[in-house]
């Protein structure tokens, strides 16, 4: 984990040098339950149910931006991936946009 190693990132995925700053420069706080997020975990445990993620705010699925930072939020792992689950909110008209 060298810090210089996205300093650098020119090379790297414009998404995660934008996840490096998000993690560095945001709150940390979930943006969809409020709650502290435990960036140690998130370093040791990235795939843990409570660690930080970067969340869309408007999906991609629905025109959002992948890259724009204001498009950007910080949440649990697990809040994250929460509105998949939600039966009432979860449209089965995700239409197979693939005309476009
Ligand atoms: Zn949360």
């Amino acid at each position: 984990m060298d810090s210089l190693e996205y300093r650098r990132g020119r090379s790297g995925r414009p998404l995660a040098r934008a996840k490096a700053k998000l993690k560095r420069e945001g709150s940390n706080l979930c943006w969809r339950c409020g709650g502290a997020i435990d960036m140690q975990l998130t370093a040791v445990a990235p795939n843990h149910a409570d660690a930080w993620t970067l969340d869309h705010l408007t999906p991609l699925s629905q025109g959002g931006s992948a890259l724009d930072p204001a498009n950007h939020r910080e949440a649990h792992r697990r809040c994250n991936s929460a509105r998949g689950n939600r039966a009432d909110s979860a449209p089965a008209q995700q239409v197979n946009s693939r005309n476009w």
